[in-house]
């Protein structure tokens, strides 16, 4: 493959091509079905995924048959299947569903309105994930335009990611053998430490989310007439959660949410925080801007990547503001999203969180701790020497540094069940959500430079991947 080629070429394919059409999907609010129950009536998931189709079939790929696999009351998959020069499998996965809006995008920016501006696209669900098809595409394409070979080809798109998947395994189950065996997983759904190399994420942090429910009452009163002998609930609910966490520091205090480092990983983690330095916070939007950490990068790394951590994402049975009346209330629910080490067991982690929150409830209430989810992590095989070499390579021709391991702190489902069926295959788990990017939040943005960089990177390695023995 000729790097000036391939780069040429891969430039013009997202100037003249992706980016247009990145900009029309971004108007499209096809939030996730855990965020819009109605999907299906609301018919922004088939909005999004056929245009995807459509893009996809326009492409010239030889031998391509692309389809989108409907199961009934699931949300569709879009499944393309190319031939290449042998029957080994590389598989490339990435998804289509979005994470809500969120607040506070800047006065110029909103989540359905694309905005380029300093070399990104602005809007939900570009980088997180849109891309991923195109980007697959393309660098088979650069690969075909030049006679490059390459292996047979399964581009695997979900719209279901943002909720955990929960499809997902259903249409494992029903492509079967359709998928073949793969020896190559390609996943670009993944973060970056920077835009200036290429990253490899060898370890995702599973995921166990719940809602904590606290009843002290079967109807709210006068907080004047009860205060003082009704408990509120709110006061019960911080006595629960500092079971699980320590208030002070965020440690984690339930054992069973933990795990052992493997020596590689810390040593990659030693690697990334020289290269990251202070980076690793300081790309977070903080309040406080004037503030440092009292722990090292090199442990904030770990803390991100290989330590249990709790957020409350939500509150219930909590009036807005303006609604705020002197009211002790009835009963008061928080939603807990905690983050588990890759090598957990999550439903483990999810039965011990339970009985930790349930036990000994204090009296005059009543608790109570609903799982919702549980998403296993992922560790990665130990990387094979031809990968390596090719991902060096690769970063070295197209950023001119040195590529990049690193663990993530984020949780990609579908990486979990790979892992579980296919345990001789590589990964390359790799993607756009550098510093900033902010999926899941606002002012989401796809870096444009990065993205071409990164689908030259993708063809290099599929390039590699087929002459490797
Ligand atoms: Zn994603």
């Amino acid at each position: 493959m000729d790097k000036q080629t391939t780069e040429e070429f891969v430039n013009q394919a997202w100037d003249g091509s992706i980016i247009p059409e990145l900009c029309e999907y971004i108007k499209v609010p096809n939030k996730s079905p855990m965020f819009d129950p109605d999907w299906e009536q609301h018919g922004y998931m088939d909005q999004a995924v056929s245009m995807f189709e459509k893009w996809c079939k326009a492409q010239p790929i030889k031998g391509m048959q692309v389809e989108v696999v409907r199961l009934e009351g699931r949300t569709p998959v879009l499944f393309i299947d190319i031939p290449g020069e042998s029957d080994d499998v590389v598989l490339l996965y990435g998804h289509y569903d979005k994470q809500p809006e969120f607040s506070g995008w800047d006065d110029d920016l909103d989540p359905w309105t694309p905005v380029i501006k300093d070399g990104k696209l602005y809007g939900r669900g570009g980088a997180d994930d849109g891309y991923a098809v195109f980007g697959s595409l393309t660098a088979i394409r650069a690969l075909q335009e030049q006679g490059v070979p390459h292996a047979r080809c399964i581009v695997l798109i979900e719209g279901c990611e943002e909720s955990g998947s929960f499809d997902l395994p259903f249409y494992i189950d029903h492509l079967g053998d359709r998928l073949g065996s793969p020896s190559l997983v390609v996943c670009l759904d993944a973060e970056c430490g920077n835009y200036d190399q290429f990253w490899c994420t060898t370890s995702l942090r599973g995921n166990l989310t719940g809602k904590l429910r606290v009843d002290v009452l079967t109807e709210g009163v006068h907080s004047g007439s009860a205060g003082g002998i009704v408990p509120s609930s709110f006061r019960i609910l911080r006595q629960l959660l500092s079971r699980i966490e320590d208030e002070t520091s965020g440690k984690i205090l339930i054992e069973e949410l933990f795990v052992e480092i493997p020596e590689q990983r810390q040593q990659q983690a030693q690697l990334a925080a020289s290269i990251l330095d202070d980076s690793v916070w300081r790309k977070f939007p903080w309040a406080d801007a004037s503030s440092s950490p009292s722990e090292s990068v090199y442990e904030l790394l770990l803390n991100n990547n290989w330590r249990p951590a709790l957020t409350v994402t939500g509150a219930d049975g909590m009036p807005a503001l303006v609604n705020a009346g002197n009211t002790l209330l009835p009963n008061t629910t928080l939603k807990l999203s905690f983050r588990l080490p890759p090598t957990a067991d999550a439903d483990e982690a999810a039965e011990a969180v339970k009985a930790v929150l349930e036990a000994d409830t204090p009296a005059f209430a009543k608790a109570s701790f609903e799982v919702e989810s549980t998403m296993a992590g992922w560790n990665a095989p130990p990387v094979a020497d031809w990968l390596e070499a090719s991902m060096e390579k690769a970063s070295q021709d197209y950023f001119g540094k040195p590529s990049v391991y690193m663990g993530t702190g984020g949780t990609i489902p579908f990486m979990g069940m790979l892992g579980e069926k296919f345990p001789e295959a590589q990964f390359l788990v790799t993607g756009l959500l550098g510093p900033n990017s902010n999926a899941h939040g606002p002012n989401e943005f796809l870096h444009i430079e990065k993205g071409k960089k990164l689908t030259c990177c993708v063809a290099q390695v599929l390039e590699d991947h087929l002459a490797r023995s």
